[in-house]
């Protein structure tokens, strides 16, 4: 089976082609400045990448493009579009609506529309995605991943919002946490790893990326997480402050003469370890200017990090405890020094850090020690994956029932 995994943007488009099977990725890419000029870098598997200015003036033409050089005598790695068995797009907000992945058909259309208030940037990219596929590939089956997904198993004590209660129900103000995709592969295959059922275990899943996230996945579900209404709740991250008391919204927009909405941009783009640090959004970056004796580069790292450990340990408890800890996306996955620093403090939870296996980069691995009672773990994310492998299991459903 061939799935093409779509994660579309308002100016951009990624792709990948992928077997659910074997696991083997086929091709992927990027197409970036849609609607403006157009630029698409094409990397097929064990073959040569493409990497041109092409033209893409809309995002139809944009996953044309994809096709074309899916299809291409050099570059392609099919012969024929029907050998895409299925696509599967990801959508950043589903509301409360949608709690698992959902074969496309109208009613869902609709309903990731009316997600549109929540997401204002994302969902109508997404929208435009799935329908410039539906255009080029009309019958093909579809199927719709949602970031909010995993979440919808939180129970109302740990979504609810302390304000007025007419604000969840009028305005559906509520937590609703992202990076469920990421959170939810981490974590099947930490279990997987550790050769215990999920069902069995109380994982913190720490999603550490330029965006970051942690989750309470309790017996296989999501319980509790960091991020919020918003993608700007919780830890603090590359540009974006994370949870700061409210009421600086108002005092800042006073003492400064910013408009509130100037105010929701400076904490969502000048915000986070860049805002602390004035030197960089990237961890690298902040890492090199913090060895270098840059105080306020130390600082970010170190809010960061401290952050990070007492949400671990508030994450924990919203389980009755902790069983396994992972560490996934771009940080998570590179940083051996931060997984350190937050680490630190955590042994109390029987969390012990092996430093020689915590010495490693972007591969699965347990990283705690081997008489620590549980366990930590470095599991690269694949959302991608996810994507393909809820797809693959959708489309064969629905196949079997006869609706598709
Ligand atoms: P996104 O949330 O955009 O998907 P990623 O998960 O790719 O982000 O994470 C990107 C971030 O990972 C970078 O901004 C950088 O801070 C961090 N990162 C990547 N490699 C390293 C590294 N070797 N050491 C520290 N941080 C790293």
């Amino acid at each position: 089976m061939k799935i093409l995994v779509i994660n579309a943007g308002s100016s951009s488009l990624k792709y990948q082609l992928l077997d659910p099977d074997t696991k083997e990725v086929l091709a992927k890419g990027l197409c970036e400045r849609i609607g403006i000029d157009g630029h698409l870098k094409h990397t097929p598997t064990g073959k040569d990448v493409f990497d041109a200015d092409v033209d893409l003036p809309d995002h139809e033409v944009a996953i044309q493009e994809v096709l074309n050089i899916l299809q291409h005598n050099h570059y392609g790695v099919i012969q024929s579009m029907d050998e895409i068995d299925a696509v599967g797009h990801r959508v950043v907000h589903g509301g409360e609506e949608f709690t698992h992945s959902v074969v496309i058909d109208r009613k869902v259309m609709k309903g990731i529309k009316e997600c549109i208030p929540l997401a204002p940037l994302h969902n109508p990219a997404n929208l435009v995605g799935i329908e410039a596929c539906q255009d080029v590939m009309p019958g093909k089956p579809m199927v719709a991943v949602f970031d909010t997904a995993f979440h919808q198993t939180m129970p109302p004590k740990a979504f609810i919002y302390a304000v007025p209660y007419r604000w969840y129900t009028e305005n559906k103000v509520r937590r609703y946490g992202f990076h469920g995709t990421s959170h939810q592969y981490v974590s099947q295959r930490a279990a997987e790893m550790l050769g215990r059922p999920i069902e069995e275990l109380r994982i913190v899943t720490c999603h550490l990326g330029n965006g970051a996230s942690t989750c309470s996945v309790k017996f296989g579900q999501s319980v509790d997480t960091s991020m919020g209404f918003t993608p700007q709740d919780g830890l603090p991250m590359g540009t974006r402050s994370g949870a700061i008391d409210a009421a600086i919204t108002e005092y800042i927009a006073d003492q400064r003469g910013y408009s509130g909405k100037r105010v929701e941009n400076v904490l969502n783009k000048e915000s986070g370890v860049l805002g602390i640090s004035g030197v960089s959004s990237d961890f690298r970056d902040l890492e090199a200017a913090a060895a270098e004796g840059n105080e306020r580069a130390q600082l970010a790292i170190d809010n960061f990090c401290y952050k990070v450990t007492k949400r671990i340990g508030s994450s924990a408890a919203a389980m009755g405890g902790v069983d396994a800890v992972v560490f996934t996306a771009g940080v998570g996955e590179n940083s051996a020094t931060l997984r350190a620093k937050i680490m630190e403090g955590l042994e109390f939870l029987g969390l012990k850090l092996d430093p020689e296996k915590n010495d490693v980069r972007g591969k699965e691995r347990i990283i705690s020690t081997d008489d620590s009672p549980n366990a930590i773990l470095l599991v690269p994310t694949n959302e991608e994956l996810m994507i393909a492998l809820d797809t693959a299991r959708l489309v064969r459903e629905a196949e079997l029932n006869g609706a598709l």
